[in-house]
């Protein structure tokens, strides 16, 4: 999550610290971090997109939380 995070330039402390994101909400996002289905698919993404990206994947089951993240710019 920390990766996804990082690859999105988005800073969750900074999100959690702006009320954009709550506490529960980021410890649900770890908790699917941790139970994903496709973490190697997430590996490969992040591997190719290491200069950064715009957009979680949609692969990713917190991507509508990243992309809540991403919309408060
Ligand atoms: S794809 Fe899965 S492992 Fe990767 S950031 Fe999203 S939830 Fe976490």
């Amino acid at each position: 999550m920390a990766r996804m995070a990082e690859t999105l330039s988005l800073d969750l402390g900074v999100e959690y610290d702006a009320h954009i994101v709550t506490r529960r909400q980021l410890d649900r996002a770890v908790e699917r971090c941790k139970s994903c289905n496709d973490p190697d698919g997430c590996a490969m993404w992040l591997d190719d997109h290491s200069g950064g990206a715009r957009e979680a994947p949609n692969l990713c089951p917190n991507k509508p939380l990243f992309d809540h993240m991403r919309g408060g710019w």
